[in-house]
Order: structure tokens, then C-alpha cells, then sequence
């Protein structure tokens, strides 16, 4: 009788502890200033550089993962429905989400940053069918106009923060001008027939053009796409007849395409290495310096520097 007693006492007590300790969390979880969703790390970290801590910034796609495959989980339509805003890249990068946006989209703020870019800067993967690739961010002259595209939608639903929004925008263009500048001044270490890029998937078409780099991706421009035994033997055979010294991997893709594109180099006598792994369409982890922006592109461009030197 007694055992019984002590066992329900203790069973109270923690019960009073865990509502305790639920209602204490409850108010430190308390959110002040608009609470924004975004997809990716990149559009998440825009959002960051723009709002500083006036507001509460969720990505749903955190370090290595796919936005092309990606598929909203229970708890991610949860934060979508209780967002102020949602920013998402658009292009159909978020392949399997458009129709969650198309939905959201009549009673709420969502908004693609790609729509701040000007139809004639994007890169057409398909003329005919117009069908523009949606690896933006890799052209930091381009990502500019997303950023653009991220202080207008802030100010207009925050206008009481706006010189605040507007005086961090312009800092935080004065850093990408920066950054920009020095990826151009670094490839031009490289001789020019050198500049060749292979990678898992074809994310890097904008950062080709932008910084004169000629680009190959085993896979399409989705991770969606096929790729066979033909892709694999014509990649190799031409990495074999350039010479090309490294190949690179994705951080959000598998590994095994380009493995066979090795393979298949090996088999002709020439020895290509992994040059490393690029951040492709995920930033990597949070509370590192590839998990922000500039911290991701930076890493990337010493990883292709030291590739193809
Ligand atoms: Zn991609």
C-alpha cells in the first residue's frame, strides 16, 4: 500500500515538472516579428542577411538535402500554414512542391525570389519548351535581384522595419559585390582551357557563365533525370582525351554516377580524382561558415581552384 502511494506521488510530481517545463519552453519559444518559411539554406540565409533578428527565419531543406526530390512533410505543411511569409526558389527547383505553393498561394504570402530576376539574365536549359534552369544562386550578379525581390516583400509586409531592411540589403549587396569580384579574380589563376567543371548533377550552367567556366553535369538538370551507360562513356571518354585532372561530387546528390565515370577513365589508363564535394543545392550545416551564402560559395571555389590546378 505504501509502495503504491510513493509511486503515485512521484507519478504527480512529474507530471507537475513536465507542464512546468512545457510552459516554460512555450515562452521562450514565443515568437516576436514575422515568422518567414523558406525552402532552401540559400533563400533562408537571404532572408537572414535582410530581417537580422526582427523576424524568425524556418528553411525547410537543411544540410545535403535534394530540393528537386524533396516531398513537404506533415510538420512542414504545419510551419507553411503558420508562416507570415514563404519564399521559395521557383523554376520548379522545388519539383514536388508547386502544387503545396499553388494552394498556399490563396490565402497567403508566397513568394518565388527567382521572380525578381529579369526573364532575359535566366539561363534556358530548353529554348524551344522554355524551360529555364533554376541553379540561380550561383550567379551572384543574379542573385542580387533575389535579394532585391526579399527586401521588397519585407518592407511591404513590415513597413514599420523598412529603412532597417533597406540599410541591411545595401550592406549585405557591398558583401556579394565583393564575393563576386573575387571568384573572378581567382579563376583567372586558370589557364582558360583548363576551366572545365564536372559535376554530379548540371547546377553550375550560372556559375559557368558568369565566371567563363565551361560546365558538364553526368545528370540532367534535375536529379530527377536518367542518366546510362552512354552518358557514362561519353563523359569518360572525353575527360580521358582533355586530360582533366578532377571531377566533383555533390553534397546533396549520391556519389555513384560520377564513381563510374572514374571507373570509366581507369579502364582507359587516365586517373581522374574526386576534386571534393561542392555544395550543389543545400548549404552546409548550420552554424558554419558553409552554412551561410557566402561561407558555401567560398568553400566551393577552393575545392574548384585546387581541382584543376
Ligand atoms: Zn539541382
Amino acid at each position: 500500500m505504501r509502495i503504491k502511494h510513493y509511486l503515485s506521488r512521484i507519478f504527480f510530481l512529474l507530471l507537475t515538472f513536465s507542464q512546468l517545463f512545457y510552459c516554460c519552453q512555450n515562452n521562450s519559444d514565443k515568437i516576436e516579428g514575422l515568422y518567414i518559411v523558406t525552402t532552401t539554406g540559400h533563400i533562408a540565409d537571404l532572408v537572414r542577411n535582410v530581417a537580422g533578428n526582427k523576424v524568425t527565419v524556418i528553411p525547410l531543406m537543411g544540410a545535403g538535402v535534394d530540393p528537386h526530390l524533396y516531398k513537404a512533410s506533415l510538420s512542414d505543411l504545419k510551419q507553411l500554414q503558420s508562416a507570415d511569409l514563404i519564399f521559395y526558389n521557383g523554376l520548379h527547383l522545388e519539383g514536388k512542391m508547386g502544387e503545396v505553393f499553388h494552394k498556399l498561394s490563396r490565402t497567403k504570402k508566397v513568394f518565388a525570389v527567382s521572380d525578381g530576376i529579369l526573364k532575359d539574365s535566366l539561363l534556358m536549359v530548353d529554348e524551344e519548351n522554355h524551360i529555364p534552369d533554376p541553379h540561380i544562386w550561383f550567379d551572384v550578379e543574379i542573385w542580387q535581384y533575389c535579394l532585391d525581390k526579399v527586401c521588397k516583400e519585407l518592407t511591404k509586409a513590415d513597413p514599420v522595419n523598412k529603412e532597417y531592411y533597406l540599410k541591411n540589403t545595401s550592406r549585405y549587396r557591398e558583401k556579394l559585390n565583393g564575393l563576386n569580384n573575387f571568384i573572378k579574380t581567382q579563376f583567372q589563376s586558370i589557364q582558360k582551357k583548363e576551366r572545365l567543371l564536372v559535376t554530379a548533377h548540371d547546377a553550375f550552367g550560372y556559375y559557368g557563365r558568369r565566371y567563363d567556366l565551361e560546365v558538364i553535369g553526368l545528370q540532367g538538370i534535375s536529379t530527377l533525370s536518367e542518366y546510362g551507360l552512354n552518358e557514362i562513356t561519353t563523359l569518360s571518354r572525353m575527360l580521358v582525351s582533355r586530360k582533366v585532372k578532377a571531377v566533383f561530387v555533390e553534397t546533396s546528390v549520391s556519389e555513384k554516377a560520377i564513381q563510374s565515370v572514374i571507373e570509366g577513365c581507369k579502364q582507359q589508363g587516365h586517373i581522374v580524382k574526386i576534386g571534393g564535394s561542392l555544395y550543389s543545392d543545400a548549404l552546409g550545416a548550420a552554424n558554419t561558415p558553409e552554412g551561410t551564402y557566402i561561407g558555401m560559395q567560398k568553400a566551393n571555389l577552393k575545392l574548384i581552384i585546387e581541382g584543376l590546378k
